[in-house]
């Protein structure tokens, strides 16, 4: 009981000071210069709130992730660890990663991660796009979007992350410390902020207008940007697209029975994959949409 309250607690203050954090560092961003309406409908309101329209339906995910999807996950890790143990590989190369120096487990264990997650994304946009698409029928993206995941989605996604590092042999203390730090940037590139790299830091890390990028109606930023930590593996990798100067015209999956869909409770989102006409397993074309002069040529940063 006492630890569920401490882990209750913990979450609430650290996704509160994460809040108010990139709320202050969008605080001191200057004011997006340009013409362009979308700037103001889209992207960030200056001086920007700390929550958006969608914050209060999407602050039910992490709710419903603490209580359901995360129990799920550790009953899920349990199993693998005592039941895989003796049929799968595990812990291949702790003997050389376990002995690392912390810094260079965390860097490394950064890159293993990013890397899983550009193949895992990858992945979810071509084959369990049903699901995946309730992370992008956010219209407006804030910090809290980051948890916008269908229960099944995240499930997946957490227990590869873990698997992956567990199967390398990382330490306890290089897994968690690299985990944190994704996370954490996961955050910053999902929140009210509009920010570009100058380059070349743009192609190594991913930035917040990068995400955004990825989360664009636009037909042209479909599957692309899969990273989330290390833009240069979606730049190698062929899937790199974050235009100079520019911002999408506004977010969505494209798809209007998804993003129309009058949204009341956290479970009525749980049905969503099961509720699309066309249940496209695939990111399907854009035919409906037609997104022209995406490139508005507006000041990012
Ligand atoms: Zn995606
Ligand atoms: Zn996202």
């Amino acid at each position: 009981m006492n630890n569920q309250l401490i882990a209750w607690g913990s979450t609430v203050v650290s996704l509160t000071i994460i809040g108010v954090l990139f709320w202050l560092v969008s605080l001191r961003l200057p004011k997006p210069e340009g013409k362009n309406e979308n700037l103001r409908n889209f992207h960030c309101a200056h001086p920007p709130s700390l929550i958006n329209k969608e914050f209060r339906f999407e602050g039910f995910y992490p709710v419903f992730s603490a209580l359901i999807t995360k129990p799920l996950i550790a009953y899920g890790i349990m199993v693998l660890l005592s039941v895989g143990r003796d049929h799968l590989p595990y812990q291949i190369f702790a003997g050389y990663v376990g002995g690392l120096p912390l810094l260079v487990q965390i860097l490394f264990g950064l890159l293993v991660i990013d890397v899983s997650v550009w193949i895992r994304h990858g992945f979810v946009h071509k084959y369990f796009w049903s699901f995946h698409a309730v992370h992008h029928s956010a219209k407006e993206l804030s910090w809290m979007t980051t948890h916008r995941l269908h229960p099944l989605d995240n499930f997946v996604m957490s227990l590869i992350n873990f698997t992956v590092l567990y199967m390398i042999g990382f330490s306890a203390e290089g897994m968690v410390a690299a985990m944190i730090i994704k996370d954490f940037n996961n955050y910053f590139v999902h929140s009210n902020i509009v920010l570009d790299y100058p380059k070349p830091l743009k192609y190594i890390l991913v930035s917040p207008n990068m995400h955004r990028w990825h989360h664009a109606l636009e037909p042209e930023a479909h599957n692309k940007n899969f990273c989330v930590v290390f833009a240069f593996i979606d730049y190698v990798l062929g899937t790199y697209y974050v235009p100079d100067n520019a911002l999408p015209k506004g977010y969505g999956s494209n798809q209007t029975e998804l993003d129309d869909i009058e949204r009341k409770t956290i479970l009525s989102e749980l049905w969503i994959p099961f509720k699309l006409k066309r249940p496209a397993m695939a990111r399907p074309p854009v035919t409906s949409v037609t997104l022209e002069d995406s490139k508005t040529g507006i000041g990012a940063s």
